[in-house]
């Protein structure tokens, strides 16, 4: 079943996307319409009450030059002039009883207005009204205006032209706005559709890859946008998986051999013993060799425990004032004997007196596997340094440098792996977990180990560590 017809169109995002476009797009046009439409209207209202003025002005004029019958007469030709249907003309008393008026067979419906009188009276000059005529849906603008003291001229005209203009106006923008928002929902729902469409590329490869295949990649696009950098970013986590089910396998391959081997041996002895040793000497020998190597197996299982729980922090560190000059110097003391018996010179460099918080323990295993790799991997006639600095007063820097067979570039990363042994070195002793928790203790203090290397010359561990570590600093992995 396709992704697109697991989530149902209502529910896809592509279509909440368009449908968010379209309403915003369609809410905006009307505010714009309606606030375009408020100004034209108010505009040709303006030029109506401006035109109404207008005649009120010019009958006011004709009434002071000619008389009152000029204007009546003035009024009923004006009225032809411009249209019976068009404008009006009515003269009042101040009682609003009409005394002359144009031709009023077309707006017999209009009355007079006692309101508008009465403002009249209590001394506006003029009083503007818009009425609409109920039969003919028709809208006609009304100025009541004191032409003199006694007289009242109503005058009306009719809007329908104006009127006529916003209905063709609202009609096209309905139109318009009807194949515009059809366009818009079309080009919105194109566009969300180009945006998820990476979306759904992430989530096909990542139900591949629950399907079993962690090989699949999502394809990156050169756009740079969002999508693209979830994309990137989803296949390197894909690549640090992979990266990590590797070592996963590499290291329980490892371990699978380095238990296998003892078991073998273990029984290996027990079997010849049992079909040919008769002596107790030989029962007791098995026995001795047995315990040897269930040592050597428990030793392996316990330093992988220690390594988790560093790694973790399942364990707390204790916090003690550790003497690191007279522990580097009582290292040195005890690999003394070894490094004799193998002819190799260990010298120690201590000239500061450093004190550190942690965990003595801890940081005496962390010294003995680095001393231990030091003397093993230097032939006879070569030299292991250890030496002890300060740096920036708020780290001490330990240093143990041989003169060794060195690791080979290729192994020089790997090496802190749990484990991971370099092929030059498979003829010594050793389960390949000694560096892994020299630097999960190193870590689990707030410092770090790394090592510089050149082959057949010799290796340099160096760790560094802060002179007092936060009692809640994270277990780094
Ligand atoms: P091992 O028990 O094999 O010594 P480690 O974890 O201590 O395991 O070291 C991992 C590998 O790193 C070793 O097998 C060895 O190949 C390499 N190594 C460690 N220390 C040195 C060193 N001082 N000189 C050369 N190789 C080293």
């Amino acid at each position: 079943m396709s992704l697109r017809k697991r989530i149902s169109l209502r529910n896809s995002l592509a279509f909440r996307l368009t449908l968010w476009y379209a309403g915003i797009f369609t809410l905006s046009s009307c505010i714009a319409f309606f606030l375009f439409y408020m100004l034209i209207s108010s505009w040709m209202r303006d030029q109506t009450d401006q035109e109404l003025s207008g005649q009120v002005n010019r009958f006011s004029a004709l009434l002071d030059a000619e008389g009152v019958e000029a204007v009546k007469n003035g009024a009923v030709i004006e009225a032809q002039a411009a249209g019976v249907k068009k404008v009006f003309f009515r003269l009042l008393s101040l009682n609003g009883q009409a005394f002359s008026s144009s031709n009023m067979s077309y707006w017999k419906d209009i009355n007079v207005s006692g309101a508008a009188i009465k403002k009249l009276l209590r001394g506006r000059n003029s009083v503007y009204e818009t009425i609409t005529i109920p039969d003919r849906k028709e809208e006609v603008r009304i100025l009541y205006a004191l032409l003199s003291p006694s007289i009242i001229l109503q005058v009306g005209q009719a809007m329908e032209s104006y009127s006529r203009f916003l209905d063709a106006f609202k009609g096209i923008f309905i139109a318009t706005m009807t194949l515009l928002i059809i366009i818009a929902a079309g080009v919105g729902w194109f566009m969300a559709r180009r945006a998820v469409s990476g979306v759904e590329a992430v989530t096909r490869t990542a139900q591949k890859i629950s399907g079993g295949t962690l090989k699949e990649r999502v394809p990156v696009k050169t756009q740079g946008d969002e999508i693209d950098q979830l994309a990137t970013t989803f296949n390197q986590m894909l690549d640090r998986i992979q990266t990590l089910l590797i070592e996963i396998k590499e290291m329980s391959d490892n371990m699978a051999h380095d238990l296998r081997s003892p078991i073998t041996r273990i029984r290996g002895t027990a079997e010849v013993t049992l079909t040919t040793g008769k002596s107790l000497s030989e029962y007791e020998g098995m026995a001795a060799s047995t315990i040897e190597e269930c040592d050597r197996l428990l030793d392996m299982i316990n330093t992988m425990l220690m390594i988790s729980k560093t790694e973790s922090g399942v364990d707390k560190l204790s916090r003690e004032e550790i003497d690191l000059t007279g522990l580097v110097r009582d290292a040195c003391v005890l690999f003394q004997p070894p490094a004799e018996d193998k002819g190799v010179t260990l010298s120690c460099d201590v000239p500061v007196r450093s004190h550190l918080i942690g965990d003595t323990r801890m940081i005496q295993r962390m010294l003995s596997n680095l001393l231990d790799n030091a003397i093993k991997y230097t032939p006879s006639g070569g030299t292991v340094s250890v030496s002890l600095s300060e740096n920036d007063e708020k780290d001490v820097v330990i240093t143990v440098k041989d003169t060794g067979i060195g690791i080979s570039p290729s192994d020089l990363p790997r090496i802190f792996e749990r484990f991971y042994r370099c092929d030059q070195s498979r003829s010594q002793a050793g389960i390949g977990l000694g560096l892994s928790l020299a630097r999960a203790i190193a870590r689990a203090h707030g410092g770090e180990i790394t090592a510089t290397s050149t082959p057949n010359q010799g290796s340099t561990f160096t760790a560094t560590l802060p002179k007092s570590f936060p009692s809640d600093a994270e277990p780094s992995a």
